[in-house]
């Protein structure tokens, strides 16, 4: 089987994924190069451009807590020198030339397809560098075997014990959303200071993970074009407005009204910025979407059945069709996980139901507890089911497509 290299560096896209996802506007493009370049001192370390990039540019600099990638040696093509890639590289691999930008997106085995119009042109391989026909194609297990044993597959970028804050905050906007929602009439009934409190904590826990916790103000810095801004706006704007009706005017319903509406906005920019993740089943629509969760939870919290019950049925048809398409491609199953989120999440609700036909309130605390439980594991089951495609991950998908 022939060898052949990719360059994996940045591609500098004429629309680059990292430049329209950071948060705080910390990326820039060169109109002259068309480079596409970080201010690390703009950098407040969240690391959303790293799923945001399908071609796994940006890297993390622990130490330094900001991003670093190629800038195209800018500042050498400032002074009319050639990248130092394409100086040092010892066969004249790479060469450095004008990019049609209306021209087509080449496509190549192994790199990633995407809408991004990478900058980068590749020469075909040569006739007898091409992936020669063969009468036994290796098995797909011994793919995999080979991938396995030279380490080759990658580490998830979305793993549950590294997202516990983002599980925390995420179910805790929802609950808080729908909470207000249901005591709209009667804001008197809640606690501001545990209301507030609540929200300030999920405000905190979102920013844990920030590699300069200090900059973390400019997470807001580029709400024109990324979900992760609009989310800290919004989900801020829910907070001040919150406060504003319960602690000062719970006189005046529009304060209330506006928190609801601009809370479940927040919701749904949470669920926007986990689009660059890979979709999970067909679908690509999940059962534990915050914005569903806080509906869910808001029929739950008011003891309206209609909602409960067309949110919960939603929800329930999510969540199977996913796991029967999980077992039909061979993709991981929890049955005891997936047994205590059913249980919890509907079976119970529904047999206190049934004791009690007609009506939420008479088992209201019991349901609720139960309700919440199910969307924490349902929550859980997210954070472990989403990952990123990256270039690595690409290739042995499509490996395991084109094998028989
Ligand atoms: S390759 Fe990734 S980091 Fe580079 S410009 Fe494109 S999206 Fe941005
Ligand atoms: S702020 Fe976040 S998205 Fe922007 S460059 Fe830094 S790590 Fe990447």
């Amino acid at each position: 089987m022939p060898l052949f290299s990719l360059s994996m560096s940045c591609n500098h896209c004429v629309s680059p994924a990292c430049l329209k996802n950071c948060p705080a506007a910390a990326y820039d493009k060169d109109p002259g190069t068309g480079a596409v370049t970080i201010d690390a001192s703009r950098c407040l370390g969240c690391k959303y451009c790293t799923w945001a990039c399908p071609y796994d540019a940006p890297r993390y600099n622990a130490a330094r807590g900001v991003i670093e990638k190629c800038d195209f040696c800018i500042e050498r093509q400032e002074k009319g020198k050639t990248p130092a890639c394409v100086c040092a590289c010892p066969t004249k691999a790479l060469r450095i030339g004008d990019y049609d930008e209306t021209g087509e997106t080449q496509t190549i085995a192994g790199f990633t397809k995407s809408g991004l119009r990478p900058a980068i042109r590749f020469k075909e391989l040569r006739k007898h560098q091409q992936v020669p026909e063969t009468t036994a194609p290796p098995a797909k297990e011994s793919v995999a075997r080979l991938f396995e044993s030279s380490q080759h597959i990658p580490e998830p970028k979305i793993k549950l014990r590294a997202e516990w804050v983002l599980l925390l905050f995420t179910t805790l906007a929802a609950l808080l959303v729908s909470w207000l929602t249901v005591m709209l009439p009667t804001p008197s009934a809640i606690n501001p200071y545990i209301f507030l409190g609540a929200g300030a904590l999920g405000l905190g826990l979102s920013s844990v993970h920030l590699g300069k916790k200090q900059r973390a103000f400019r997470a807001i810095f580029n709400i024109k074009s990324s979900w992760l801004s609009r989310e800290i706006l919004f989900f801020s704007l829910f907070l001040g407005l919150s406060a504003a009706y319960l602690l000062f005017f719970p006189g005046v319903p529009g304060f209330g009204r506006a928190a609801v509406a601009i809370g479940f906005i927040s919701l749904f920019c949470i669920d926007r910025i986990y689009q660059v993740a890979m979709q999970v089943g067909p679908l690509n629509f999940h059962s534990a979407h915050t914005l569903l969760n806080g509906l869910y939870l808001t029929g739950a919290l008011m003891g309206n059945g209609l909602i409960f019950g067309l949110m919960g049925g939603l929800k329930l048809f999510l969540y199977l069709y996913r796991k029967l398409y999980f077992k039909r491609t061979g993709r991981k199953i929890r049955p005891l996980v997936s047994f205590l989120r059913l249980s919890t999440g509907f079976l119970v609700p529904l047999i206190l139901l049934a004791v009690n036909p007609g009506t939420l309130i008479n088992y209201y605390g019991y349901i609720i507890i139960s309700v919440i439980i199910g969307e924490v594991i349902d929550r859980t089951e997210y954070y472990d089911e989403i990952d990123i495609v990256t270039p690595r991950k690409q290739m042995l998908l499509d490996l395991e497509t084109a094998l028989p």
